[in-house]
């Protein structure tokens, strides 16, 4: 029974381990996603200042078009004052215009920026997807181990378990379910169990061993 117990143990360990996996490649997944949502916000900041650039050019052609407006009603002058008004007003508007282009440049230059940020973003996630992949496919390999183990152990508890009285073998059980162990050695007249003192007839009895012996304190089974 006490080989059967450690075959219990490690195939509940196994168990264990089994069942953890699952929330273990969650994670990663869920590392992945981080990647996902900064390249996508750096794909969008790009779109913005592209946005932005449209809106600027736009801008410009608008006071281009105003300027032609003015040249052509320029030629319709009479006065040399009246000419000069549209001098001075043509000039605003280029003015203007200039200092859109510079904004345009320095746009040029961000524009720039975020693209590198896009690409930066880009083969970082890349990377990522193939470390995330590399550790799924760990984290599956361990799961087929796992497997194997399981399975053998299966085969070697089918063994154990020939010739222990039925009696036993279901208590032995009903106490693991719930137990770390179920069979703990009596040390020093303390259950190894739940530590403590066992009366002496029982240490006793544990001694001899003729019958199944529990614990006054926890019901496990004492050797
Ligand atoms: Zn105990």
């Amino acid at each position: 029974m006490l080989a059967l117990q450690e075959t219990d143990c490690r195939i509940r360990e196994l168990e264990r381990m089994k069942s953890d996996i699952p929330a273990r490649q969650g994670k990663e997944t869920l590392r992945l996603d981080e990647h996902k949502k900064k390249l996508a916000q750096s794909e969008d900041a790009l779109k913005h200042k592209h946005a932005a650039a449209r809106e600027l050019d736009v801008e410009v052609q608008a006071r281009r078009e105003k300027i032609r407006k003015l040249r052509t009603q320029q030629f319709e002058i009479k006065t040399n004052k009246e000419f000069k008004v549209f001098e001075e007003e043509i000039a605003t508007v280029n003015e203007q215009i200039n200092g859109l282009e510079d904004r345009e440049l320095v746009l040029m230059q961000e524009i720039e920026d975020a693209r590198a940020a896009v690409e930066r973003s880009r083969s970082e996630l890349k990377k990522q997807e193939a470390d995330v992949q590399a550790d799924i496919e760990v984290w599956n390999g361990k799961l087929a181990e796992i497997g194997k183990e399981l399975a053998s152990l299966a085969g070697r508890r089918a063994e154990q378990v020939v010739g222990i009285d039925a009696g036993r073998l279901s208590a032995y059980e009903t106490i693991f379910t719930r137990r770390d162990r179920a069979i703990v050695p009596v040390v020093d007249g303390v259950c190894s169990g739940c530590h403590m003192n066992v009366p002496r007839f029982i240490v006793h009895d544990a001694r001899k061993q003729a019958e199944m012996v529990r614990c006054t304190y926890c019901g496990r089974l004492l050797y």
